[in-house]
């Protein structure tokens, strides 16, 4: 796009106060804005008729007629209209205010709601199929043929992410100006691949993802956008991978075993045949000249924390610094207390650095982390502030990999630049989407669970009979998770929050029984301290959210209910059932719903019915889209803004197939009709994620 650096305060009717906000959302040059896509869309298109529901939306051009005001209790006002509109069909059209002392918001409401008037309303009304309706909310109205009436009614209309103080009008206003002042015209991609897979250029895309004509008009353009997304990204990571491979690192390994042998004894059992491979692959990559940047993928409960802990162990052997990153605190905080296990009197300095660490204790950390003295950190991504240094860190392995996104990996990138790296995930993820998401990783499996695992048994049970299975769990001595899913009584009373249930629980259900609540919102020592007490059996049950999703490991807990389960995604389900059946005994997961959402039910089947990470990752791309896959979505922003893993398979494989072709017929990319996209290239991943090293 051309004038893609230039600061938004430059598109009309935007000022400093205004640019702050837009910051917040990320958008700071008119290229961020024009790329800020819409969340969905509108149709206001006049003539659409009325369709029958609750709340339908109404686009209407009337003719006022008699109008009335009427004050309520004193609090809210209501303003109403005859109105007519073009087929003769009459309505009362309804405004409420909230009454302000001294101050009468219905002022300009009876300046131009006038009888005689032609207005133009967005109005919600309940309406029934014989096409009767009730009266017309509105929420807006205009005056017909003003510049107001164009932009916000008569057509399908985006609707934006906000913020505070940043309203959708507003919003889009700035992306209308933007796009009269600044038209994308340059050409991005090449166009022999425009012609070849048939999409639109830039300039009508960007302009159909905000204003489109209609729906064919719409998928045209975000196909085109999302297609450029991925070719973009496969094209990052074929010359990152090339970069990668050129390197050569400083870090020499050899396999001194002063470490990895009494940390082999002291473990309580033999790794099995599928770890015992992973670790030899990733002993090799160690030991080569290159730097190592792999992919670990593993079910649930494998085993992989103590292959990352062999591969650390390696690092210390050779002098080398570690660091092990997780995406949670809790998650962090258990693979310390696993180190403190698996590593006890053995001569190598570990410490866990997250957000939460006491100043004191961090200064002492960052203290041993630069003079080279601590071996190993574990940590959140605290770890990647700027003022965290290392004296040589040549290791870094990044836990449940999909809850980071390009940022956080770039981050590291910089920290460490020839640091060999492994990333792990428990996501199982189908080699297209490896390739897109973790384009320049070599890929690990382990393919078998440790052996005596019982399989959970999994099922669907009313609430009562539920608990009755919990009590029978506890009764043995056994602990047990009570998972829901939102924190706060929130406004869909059927959800169940954590906070009220936790009340009734403790008191109603299980009085026999000590019960504990764990969630996000808690203060971190509040977290660990009450995982602490779990984990040594002084806590009976605990009633969380989803934070226990990853990393808890506690044997004695052989029962999970999950409540409200059909709130949950498969590959959530399937992360939060691995809490349970980590030892010896038969473990259950119950799961609980009212819903009769056919989608619902059936991902509840399958979680009943399998456990095979591999499967129930392909019915969850197919049953719900890509959100599990989205690191950078939890993070307020993901990968992709047009693209959508779940239903754009086939432009992804066309985008791989393409980087293929343009990367053999021109490696460097110093063809004349491939300047503009190299140039879209290196803005992005060179200036603005610092991913490959590339003008
Ligand atoms: P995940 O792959 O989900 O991260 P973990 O590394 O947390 O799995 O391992 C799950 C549990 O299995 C832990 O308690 C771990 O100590 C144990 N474990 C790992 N490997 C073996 C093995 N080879 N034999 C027995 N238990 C094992
Ligand atoms: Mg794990």
């Amino acid at each position: 796009m051309n004038e893609s650096g230039v600061s938004i305060r430059y598109i009309k009717g935007i000022g400093p106060a205004r640019a702050a906000l837009f910051e917040r959302l990320g958008v700071l040059t008119v290229d961020d804005l024009l790329r800020y896509y819409p969340r969905g869309w509108e149709d206001r298109r006049l003539g659409r008729k009325i369709a029958a529901g609750d709340n339908s939306l109404a686009v209407l051009k009337v003719k006022i007629g008699e109008t009335s005001f009427q004050e309520r209790r004193g609090r809210l006002g209501v303003f109403k209209a005859e109105a007519t509109d073009e087929n003769g069909r009459s309505y009362t059209a309804v405004w409420f205010k909230r009454m302000a002392f001294g101050y009468d918001s219905f002022a300009q409401l009876k300046k131009s709601v006038l009888p005689g008037r032609e207005l133009l309303l967005i109005a919600r009304t309940d309406a029934d199929i014989f096409g009767n309706t009730g009266p017309l909310r509105v929420e807006e109205y205009y005056e017909p043929g003003s510049p107001e009436a164009e932009l916000h009614a008569g057509r399908i209309v985006p609707v934006y992410p906000l913020t505070d103080g940043l309203n959708a009008k507003f919003v889009r206003q700035a992306v209308h100006n933007a796009l009269a002042q600044y038209a994308p015209s340059d050409e991005t991609l090449p166009l022999s691949l425009l012609r070849k897979r048939h999409l639109p250029e830039l300039g009508s895309s960007v302009r159909g993802m905000h204003f489109p004509q209609d729906d064919a008009a719409l998928e045209n353009a975000r196909k085109r956008l999302a297609y450029e997304e991925f070719f973009t990204l496969a094209c990052a990571w074929a010359i990152k991978r090339r970069q990668t491979r050129a390197q050569s690192k400083p870090q020499k390994y050899e396999v001194r075993k002063t470490l990895l042998t009494p940390f082999r004894n002291q473990l309580g059992f033999e790794f099995t045949a599928a770890q015992k491979r992973v670790i030899n692959e990733i002993f090799s990559d160690l030991e080569s000249a290159r730097p190592m940047t792999r992919l670990l993928q593993g079910d649930v409960g494998s085993g992989k924390t103590v292959v990352a802990l062999s591969a650390l162990l390696l690092a210390a052997e050779n002098g080398h610094q570690g660091v092990f990153m997780a995406p949670t605190e809790i998650l962090a905080e258990q693979h310390y207390l696993t180190m403190k296990k698996f590593l006890r009197g053995l001569p190598v300095r570990f410490e866990l650095l997250t957000s939460a660490t006491p100043k004191a204790a961090r200064k002492k950390i960052l203290a041993g982390a630069a003079d080279g003295s601590i071996n190993m950190l574990v940590g959140t991504h605290a770890l990647l502030e700027d003022n965290v240094a290392f004296s040589a860190l040549r290791l870094a392995v990044i836990d449940e990999q999909h809850r980071f996104g390009v940022k956080q990996r770039a981050a590291l990138r910089r920290k460490s630049d020839c640091a060999d790296l492994l990333v792990m995930t428990a996501t199982p993820i189908p080699r297209t989407l490896a390739l897109a998401l973790y384009g320049d990783l070599d890929i690990s499996s382990i393919d078998e669970l440790p052996p005596g695992r019982i399989p959970i048994q999994t099922m669907q049970l009313p609430e009562a009979a539920a608990f009755d299975k919990v009590r029978e769990q506890l009764s043995q001595g056994r602990q047990a998770y009570i998972v829901h899913p939102v924190i706060d009584e929130s406004k869909l009373p059927e959800l169940k929050a954590v906070t009220a249930e936790f009340e009734e629980l403790s008191k109603a259900v299980f009085p026999e029984f000590r019960l504990a609540m764990l969630h996000g919102r808690m203060k971190a020592a509040e977290k660990a301290g009450v995982m602490d007490a779990f984990s040594k059996g002084e806590i009976n049950a605990l009633v969380a959210t989803p934070v226990i999703e990853v990393g808890i490991d506690v044997k004695n807990a052989t029962v999970m209910l999950v409540r409200n389960a059909e709130r949950f995604g498969l590959a959530s389900l399937h992360q939060l059932r691995g809490r349970v059946g980590r030892g010896a005994a038969q473990s259950f997961c119950i799961l609980s719903t009212h819903s009769k959402s056919a989608d619902a039910l059936s991902r509840l089947d399958t979680i009943c019915s399998t456990s095979d990470g591999f499967k129930i990752g392909e019915a969850d791309m197919e049953l719900r889209g890509h959100g599990e896959f989205m690191g950078e979505r939890q993070h307020g922003d993901s990968d992709f803004a047009a693209a959508d893993l779940s239903r754009d398979r086939e432009l992804l494989e066309w985008a791989l197939a393409d980087r293929d072709a343009l990367f053999s017929s021109d490696p460097d990319l110093s063809a004349p009709e491939n300047q503009a996209f190299k140039k879209r290239l290196s803005a992005l991943y060179t200036r603005r994620w610092h991913l490959i090293d590339f003008q």
